[in-house]
């Protein structure tokens, strides 16, 4: 694997706090899983940064050679408000709000997530496996951790029993905090609460009289707690024991925390090789989140509808402003840094189109291979996009210095060139060229003001035959024209 470069690929885990060799448990297979949404509502763009970030490590595992089964879910079932098992559903909630059923909650926000996700250009995961589709995974998974013993029943619910579990395992392990420490941050049980330990979370909760999604089980109806849905598809496709595991940082410290100590409790064997998180979308330094409120939906980006924005930005410009910066580092929106980032998009796509004006040269001035050679270096560092972008704009530089007679590329170089950009660019990064999709639909436009003038023409001369013609023909392409008081519109069918 990975013979396009000298250096292997090197992944920080979080688990180890290091940047580790890549090595997968059954290569070529790469077994991914990435914690999906909670289609509740919208995603905003802080969700996007982490699904486009895992699209882009997916995209970079596939082009080396890897043969990938990217799991990611959909939340739709099991999410209270808050994340100690407190607070209502929130599907039933915004249910209720909305007047819908919360299948037509869960329906409706899961368009909405792909419809943004395909136009940011990623690609579908391989398995989009659903909460409410696995109830009984769970429910067996659960069984099974009772009857190792790290789980308790409690009039109709099911605790996780992190002290127990601690006493074996390492409850910390992925922050690399002490039980005491972590005891220490936690509150103080209330006489209310059936947990019998400060740390210990829900793996099932038993229905109230007005809970809406509830399912049976052996210990009545209820619903799943948040966490043991990863842990259980993730196993079920996955194995005891994968490869990757992803999702935001914000999820390091209580979700994936006990997804570990599910999954190990129940297969006593750690369940991921390399944990890797993507770090915050921030607005004025703060998370970006939906509960805070200064979530921009990517909508309201694209066509610039919002108080904070000074103008619309395309998807892939910020598609671009997203592979700016490495996926572990802060990234903190502002209308100046998406400005910057559409010239430097422009700039990418303007490169890659000078490129068919090139003549080659007998021999060449620039090291096309080195170039190449960098690119693959920046994304087997952790998948450094920034310092691969920096190499694509030496790219451009190369192309445009050609043009302009002050670098030389000989035919074989300037092939390279041409596969190099294209790959990084389009496979890797997975931008697409938006100059293009303009300039199409302007020379679209032109061409059809050009026949419906001949049209309009031949209708004046009464030449009705050409009149028909044109539009039966137009309509066995898919353009409708309607003739109308102020001319002659038209529109894909
Ligand atoms: P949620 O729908 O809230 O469960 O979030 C879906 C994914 O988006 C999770 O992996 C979160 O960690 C991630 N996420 C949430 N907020 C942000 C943010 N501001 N920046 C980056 N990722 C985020
Ligand atoms: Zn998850």
């Amino acid at each position: 694997m990975d013979s396009q470069t000298k250096q292997p690929l090197v992944v920080y885990n979080t688990l180890t706090r290091k940047k580790e060799l890549f090595e997968p448990i059954h290569p070529p297979l790469v077994g991914m899983y990435v914690c999906g949404p909670t289609v509740y509502s919208d995603i905003h763009l802080g969700n996007c940064r982490t699904f486009i970030s895992f699209d882009t490590i997916y995209r970079y595992l596939l082009h080396i050679g890897y043969k990938v089964r990217y799991v990611r879910n959909i939340t739709d079932a099991g999410h209270l408000e808050g994340d100690r098992d407190e607070g209502d559903d929130k599907f039933a909630k915004k249910a209720k709000l909305e007047q819908l059923e919360p299948m037509e909650i869960v329906q409706k926000y899961t368009i909405g997530f792909h419809h943004v996700l395909e136009a940011f250009n990623t690609l579908p995961p391989s398995i989009e496996p659903t909460a409410t589709g696995h109830i009984i995974e769970q429910i067996e998974m659960i069984r099974e951790i009772l009857k190792s013993g790290y789980a308790y029943e409690v009039n109709g619910s099911v605790y996780f029993d992190v002290e127990k579990y601690s006493q074996k395992y390492d409850y910390g392990i992925l922050t690399n905090r002490k039980l005491e420490d972590l005891l220490e941050g936690t509150r103080e049980l209330g006489g209310q609460d059936e947990k019998r330990g400060r740390l210990d979370f829900a793996l099932w909760i038993k229905a109230k009289p007005e809970t809406l999604m509830k399912w049976p089980s052996p210990w009545g109806w209820g619903f799943p707690g948040w966490h043991i849905e990863c842990s259980a598809m993730s196993t079920k496709y996955l194995g005891q024991t994968f490869d990757i595991h992803g999702g935001g940082m914000d999820l390091q410290a209580t979700h994936h925390t006990n997804e570990i100590a599910q999954s190990e409790a129940c297969n006593h064997v750690q369940p991921v090789k390399y944990w890797m998180h993507t770090n915050m979308l921030t607005v004025n330094g703060a998370r970006m989140s939906k509960t805070a409120g200064n979530g921009f939906l990517p909508q309201e980006l694209f066509t610039g509808n919002h108080p904070l924005l000074e103008r619309g930005y395309s998807p892939m410009t910020v598609r671009f402003f997203m592979a700016q910066s490495h996926y572990r580092s802060t990234l903190d929106f502002s209308n100046e840094a998406l400005q910057a980032a559409e010239k430097g998009y422009k700039r990418l796509m303007e490169g890659l189109s000078n490129l068919q004006r090139i003549q080659p040269s007998s021999s060449s001035s620039v090291n096309v291979a080195a170039l190449r050679e960098n690119c693959y270096a920046a994304m087997n560092d952790d998948f450094n996009t920034p310092v691969l972008i920096s190499h694509l704009f030496e790219g451009a530089r190369i192309i445009n210095a050609t043009i302009d007679g002050k670098e030389r590329l000989s035919a074989a170089d300037l092939e390279l060139l041409q596969h190099v950009m294209k790959t990084f660019v389009f496979d890797v990064l997975g931008l697409l060229d938006e100059t293009k999709a303009d300039a199409k639909s302007h020379v679209v436009d032109g061409l059809m003001k050009l026949i419906l003038e001949i049209r309009s023409e031949a209708r004046a001369k009464k030449d009705w035959a050409t009149s028909d013609k044109i539009r039966d023909n137009l309509k066995a392409i898919g353009i409708e024209i309607k003739d109308g008081k102020d001319g002659t519109d038209w529109k894909f069918i």
